[in-house]
């Protein structure tokens, strides 16, 4: 199974925030958009940091209330880790459940082409162990 698999489900659409937009603005974005985390890109296609829900949390706690006027790009992670369409979904799973992040965007020739997140990741997971099960239960009823 690869990353294509569940792009082809969830299609390509990245929200994205702008660097010098505000933090409020990337509250209201993730609570738009139903979404946990957000690629920081200025034109939309290239990638110049992520950030989640959990770093808005962090620095909350760390700075209070006044870090919510600061610009998105104080709080962005700039190593992004990405991965490209063809990448196999069980080393993305292995990425992700090591290095304790949620997100993934993945490019095709350096622009921003899909993000996949570990909601998307499980729900693949459960439908191919279903379609096995449903098989096999099949074989041996048929
Ligand atoms: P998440 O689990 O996605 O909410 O993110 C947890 C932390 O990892 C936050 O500090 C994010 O900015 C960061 N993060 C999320 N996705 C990635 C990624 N693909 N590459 C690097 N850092 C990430």
């Amino acid at each position: 199974m690869r990353i294509t698999d569940v792009l082809r489900g969830k299609g390509t659409n990245v929200v994205t925030v702008r660097p010098d937009s505000p933090v409020t603005e990337l509250l209201d974005l993730l609570a738009h958009h139903g979404v946990g985390a957000l690629v920081v890109s200025s034109d939309g296609v290239t990638v110049e940091g992520i950030v989640s829900e959990r770093d808005v949390v962090r620095r909350l706690q760390r700075d209070g209330a006044d870090m919510l006027g600061n610009p998105v790009s104080e709080i962005m992670t700039v190593e992004v880790h990405t991965a490209e369409p063809h990448a196999d979904l069980e080393d993305l799973m292995r990425l992700m459940t090591e290095r304790r992040f949620r997100h993934v965007p993945v490019l095709v020739d350096g622009s921003l082409a899909g993000i996949v997140s570990i909601g998307d990741v499980v729900k693949k997971r459960i439908d191919e162990l279903q379609d096995e099960r449903d098989q096999l239960t099949a074989y041996i009823t048929g």
